[in-house]
């Protein structure tokens, strides 16, 4: 199987050089925009790439209001910010996801409690999250507390995983009847749907990222979606060192945050929307060849739930065994062929170990069989 996927990827790259997990794809107006902002001298914080980039992800993503940061883990604390997150309050997210969504909340003096993910979407797990909910918490006129440490449980942060969107209807529903707020970690989901309507934007606020290895990059960057104009327009305020605007005074009405998107990455944003489409669609035809690929093996192709339509930002497949698991890696990367194993878990970071938690067996069993295999667009497949 090993040797079969390495021509499989070495053909379908059409090179033998190395071939990353995910490189970004620079084929559309990048050149141009960021000439533009150089030759404006408007390469900092402000200047119309910034307004004209928030603009698009608004109306791409169908959200109120869109606010750029500096890259997605400063968009998730600034929404979790928003989402009145405070120190010594308990946030509930999943095990299996990247380090930022943890790092976010911490640095905000609160704690992370951690649920397991589903099979489905490999994303956090509603009926999780309510076991979790009835075992721990308790509602009160505030809201909900930990029953023994009386610690607010203040927001829930679903991962929307390799770009794959969770189970949203459900998760909005323990989120309402619990009276949590919803915060999405849609770092990974730009260009994905749940039944139609964007990742990122059922919660209060969801969190974009532009790292380099995204789905679209801006170098570094991240963009805050916002459910409401009020809650986008204070927002916007405290990412910009809450500055109210005055011609020539400085006053800041509340402890705000740098947190604002150069001019100069903004161009890189304005260019690579109007890739995403072709980005998309050619992803989502390298995952269908995956799929015929390891059809009928004993690797699963973790295809999109069924409701979903998802990005494929990463393609990820689940070894029959952790042996086959580490065989398949070290063979991979010896060839030049870049794979990678999932996150660990994240109560075994020394940080992290004494998160308060459910039942983690499915992330568990993840953690032990699932590697990401590469996942940039392809030129064979066109329009990139
Ligand atoms: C990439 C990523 C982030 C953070 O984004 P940065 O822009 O690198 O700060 C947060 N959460 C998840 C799940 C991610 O994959």
């Amino acid at each position: 199987m090993t040797k079969q996927l390495i021509s499989f990827i070495k053909e379908l790259y059409e090179t033998n050089e190395f071939i990353p997990l995910h490189a970004p794809t620079f084929t559309g107006n990048e050149q141009q925009y960021v000439a533009q902002t150089i030759n404006s001298t408007f390469v900092s914080s402000v200047g119309k790439f910034v307004d004209n980039f928030e603009a698009h992800i608004e109306s791409y993503t169908a959200t109120a209001k869109a606010v750029a940061t500096v890259n997605g883990t400063a968009a998730l604390h600034a929404a979790l910010y928003m989402a009145g997150v405070k120190a010594n309050d308990i946030v509930i997210t999943q095990a299996l996801t990247f380090v930022a969504t943890c790092n976010a909340l911490h640095h905000m003096g609160a704690q992370p409690a951690f649920v397991d993910v589903s099979p489905i979407s490999l994303g956090l797990c509603p009926k999780a999250l309510e076991l979790f909910l009835d075992e721990y918490a308790v509602l009160t006129e505030t809201g909900p507390v930990h029953k023994a440490t009386k610690q607010r449980i203040k927001a829930v942060v679903p991962m929307h995983t390799f770009g794959h969107p969770v189970e949203l209807d459900e998760l909005v529903a323990v989120c309402e009847k619990w009276k949590i707020c919803l915060v999405e970690d849609a770092a990974e989901s730009l260009g994905s749907f749940y039944k139609g309507q964007h990742t990122g934007t059922f919660g209060d606020y969801g969190a974009i990222s532009f790292n380099g290895n995204k789905i679209i990059t801006t170098g570094g960057g991240g963009m805050v979606l916002c459910k409401t104009l009020d809650a986008g327009k204070h927002t916007k305020h405290v990412t910009t060192t809450a500055k109210v605007p005055h011609p020539y005074e400085f006053y800041h009405d509340e402890a705000g945050f740098n947190y604002r998107m150069p001019n100069l990455n903004a161009a890189l944003g304005c260019a690579q929307m109007e890739s995403l489409p072709a980005f998309i669609e050619n992803k989502r035809s390298l995952a269908s060849l995956y799929s015929d690929f390891f059809n009928g093996s004993d690797y699963k192709f973790f295809t999109e739930p069924p409701y979903a339509k998802s990005n494929y930002w990463l393609n990820a497949i689940i070894c029959p065994d952790q042996q086959s698991r580490e065989k398949l890696l070290q063979e991979t990367n010896l060839n030049g062929v870049m794979t990678r194993p999932i996150w660990q878990l994240m109560h075994r970071l020394a940080m992290f170990k004494n998160a308060l938690r459910g039942d983690l067996s499915y992330s568990e069993f993840i953690e032990g069989h699932l590697i990401n295999i590469p996942s940039s667009p392809i030129k064979s497949l066109g329009r990139v």
